[in-house]
């Protein structure tokens, strides 16, 4: 006989872990406790020495798939008298320690089985959940994870859920969101006034107003979709002229994989990705007969898909059983909306209806968004199903810091230890409604983990919301990084690459340098400490700097005159009707009046985009690159001859690509081969500065980071 105490640290709260210890060890009849501590789980287990053995090489293998165990330590204390069975003990709460907590989970099989079997007591109940799936990082108010720190805190449960939540051997054993019919949360449909619309079955209502064509407002995990029939081109179109959203694409939420199969081609990789726990927004190749209402997508071969992930979203597609749109639910750039008043009076221009419910949600959080390039999935967009989960840096941090981000698609980071909690997606840093949501996020997340930030890390930029936020903080400790750097780092931590010199590439569109240029188009030669400007993209006149990011062709006119390309042939072949911002931008130019030089290899796609006819003026992120991507020939082999490194000056030169395709356009090539050609050839120009970095440091390690651009 023997008594082992256990500690475990990971994430193993709100997991199912105290049950799946608990049917352990019964099983093996093995008497003690369980318990969770802020830590994590801590475990008494006494009885044969074999079988505590076999006990402790079980749990890493046969623990819940959702958790994550960190640290397994045990040792050896005394025996204790008379203790007949094995428990599972009340929550201990530690100041200052913390543990992990779980992201939201998609609906799990068991779950959905029950939800539409008949005889079962929860058929039909929007609010499902059990340990292996459902709502925690968007519930929870406060550690340690458990119910009453959660706002299901209001909810008591009835007689048959507390029985279950009581009872180690059942799958809700302990789930804090567990609920039913007679006592849980419960929908309710409102009209865009916020007057409550009552109907014997509201999920039957709802997708009656969805197949007339109507936009509602559904409440969902981390905040609101705005929903209506993705192939009926009228409702989609309205949608977007009340969004303000005039081409930037819509994701659309699919009842199950063969209806998916039927708008985009999936593989086996793609179907499991999409059926995952975390369940993100999948970016495919739309098909041409989808039958997807052309504005879903304007001007976009893709198409972000996803299935349905809460009980809910189940219900109501599998009552409509077409594709829905599920577009996130705010106007144009502001965060979306998670409270009820507030998306009521915020949507109520933009969504005819309103499905919401009484559950609330305390921390917003987005859909996540995956990309699949030859079988390896990039995250665009890490939120819901993957926060707050942390990535595991290399090294332990000597004191824990807060990393304030950059502007657009905002996320910051908190570490302790060797963990960095990359936040959800916070959004453009461009308005008071996504600052205050920065601002909340921190505060939560340093509640959440415990952490007292000893330095503060910014962009250089002075400009950012972010870094002035960082530079108007009490934290004494002030670090500025600069953009690319940080993008090589991050790219570094991510792959958990140890501290040795690495050729780092960032392909960006806008990062302040240290020279107070704008760069974008970099070889860096770097490690953790610092780094070497090896070469760049070689600067060219940004004429009135930030407008220049939404008017491509300020870009163009000016890569165009510093190629040499004559007068005549711009103003006569290329921008017919562009005569007099011509010639504003050759004086900006001359003048150097409102006018930064740039290395930004986003502003060079952005000029060929619009040099190539494809887009002039955006109105979303990147959408002049996204485009010339779109019509590019993926197929085409061939490239611009020419060398497009400069060892002396150590810079990339584009003023052989732009004529180049001044040249091809003129010949009256075909756009797409155009595109093509002018993508391998920057993928040549990129490998010769590589190449040359290469030589010179002897590094044979290369780390590509930079834009990554959403499509959704
Ligand atoms: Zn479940
Ligand atoms: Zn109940």
């Amino acid at each position: 006989m023997k008594r082992f105490k256990i500690k475990i640290t990971g994430i193993v709260q709100g997991v199912g872990f105290r049950p799946f210890i608990y049917n352990l060890a019964s099983a093996k009849s093995l008497t003690g406790f369980v318990l969770n501590n802020s830590e994590g789980v801590d475990i008494e287990i006494q009885g044969p020495e074999n079988l505590l053995k076999e006990f402790l090489t079980e749990v890493p293998y046969k623990k819940p798939v959702i958790s994550l165990i960190r640290e397994l330590t045990h040792t050896e204390i005394n025996v204790i008298k008379k203790e007949s069975e094995f428990i599972i003990k009340s929550s201990k709460n530690l100041p200052g320690k913390f543990v992990l907590i779980s992201p939201d989970l998609a609906l799990c099989q068991d779950c959905l089985k029950e939800l539409f079997t008949l005889s079962d007591r929860r058929f039909k109940y929007p609010f499902i959940n059990c340990t292996n799936c459902g709502p925690r990082f968007t519930i929870i108010k406060d550690v340690p994870y458990d119910r009453e720190k959660t706002t299901m805190s209001e909810f008591e449960m009835c007689s048959k859920c507390r029985t279950e939540y009581n009872a180690p051997s059942v799958r809700r054993f302990h789930a804090q969101p567990n609920a039913c019919h007679d006592c849980g949360p419960s929908l309710s449909l409102k009209d865009s006034e916020g007057r409550s619309i009552s109907a014997d079955d509201i999920i039957e209502k709802a997708v009656d107003l969805l197949q007339k064509g109507k936009i509602i407002a559904i409440k969902g995990l981390g905040g609101f979709h705005l929903a209506c029939d993705a192939q009926n081109e009228e409702a989609v179109f309205t949608l977007r002229k009340r969004k303000i959203r005039e081409d930037k694409p819509f994701a659309v939420m699919v009842p199950n994989p063969d209806i998916a199969e039927k708008l985009v081609d999936l593989t086996e990789n793609d179907i499991r990705i999409l059926k995952d726990i975390t369940s993100p927004i999948l970016i495919k190749r739309k098909k041409e007969d989808s039958g997807i209402a052309e504005s879903v997508a304007p001007n976009n071969k893709d198409l972000g898909i996803m299935l349905p992930y809460t009980p809910l979203h189940h219900l109501i597609c599998k009552t409509f059983g077409k594709p829905l749109v599920m577009t996130s639910g705010n106007k144009s750039d502001e965060p979306i909306a998670f409270h009820d008043t507030e998306a009521i009076s915020r949507l109520s221009g933009i969504a005819d209806y309103f499905l919401i419910h009484n559950r609330e949600i305390y921390m917003r959080c987005d859909d996540s968004v995956v990309r699949e390039v030859n079988g390896h999935i990039y995250l665009l967009r890490r939120a819901r199903g993957f926060v707050p989960f942390p990535v595991f840096l290399p090294k332990k941090s000597s004191c824990s810091i807060l990393a304030c981000g950059g502007m657009l698609k905002n996320t910051f980071c908190l570490t302790r230890d060797n963990l960095a909690f990359i936040s959800h997606h916070i959004g453009d840093l461009e308005n008071l409604e996504t600052l205050n949501s920065f601002e909340e996020g921190i505060e939560h997340f340093k509640k959440l983990f415990s952490i007292s930030p000893r330095v503060i890390v910014y962009d250089l930029h002075p400009e950012y919301l972010s870094t002035k936020y960082a530079l108007d903080s009490k934290i004494e400790k002030k670090l500025g990084i600069q953009h690319h750097f940080a993008h090589i780092l991050s790219c570094m931590s991510d792959n958990n690459l140890p501290n040795k010199k690495v050729i780092g590439v960032a392909c960006d569109g806008t990062g302040y340098g240290e020279d107070g240029k704008i760069w974008g188009g970099e070889i860096l030669i770097a490690d953790y400490e610092g780094y070497e400007r090896f070469a760049h993209l070689d600067y060219f006149p940004l004429p009135g700097g930030d407008s220049a990011v939404i008017n491509p062709y300020k870009s163009a006119i000016s890569l165009l005159i510093r190629a040499g390309v004559e007068e005549d042939i711009i103003l006569n072949k290329i921008f017919p009707g562009y005569k007099e911002e011509y010639f504003i931008i050759k004086k900006m130019i001359e003048t150097g009046f409102n006018t930064v030089d740039t290395s930004s290899l986003g502003r060079l796609f952005d000029g060929v985009s619009s040099i190539l006819g494809i887009r002039n003026i955006i109105n979303y992120e990147g959408q002049a690159a996204i485009e010339l991507e779109q019509v590019s020939d993926p197929e085409i082999n061939l490239s611009f001859s020419g060398n497009y490194f400069n060892k002396e000056r150590r810079v990339l030169e584009y003023i052989n690509l732009i004529k180049n395709v001044v040249k091809a356009k003129l010949e009256e090539k075909p756009t797409s081969e155009i595109g093509g050609v002018f993508h391998n050839s920057l993928v040549e120009m990129f490998i010769s500065g590589i190449s040359s970095a290469g030589e010179e440091f002897g590094i044979n390690e290369v780390v590509l980071s930079g834009l990554s651009l959403i499509h959704i």
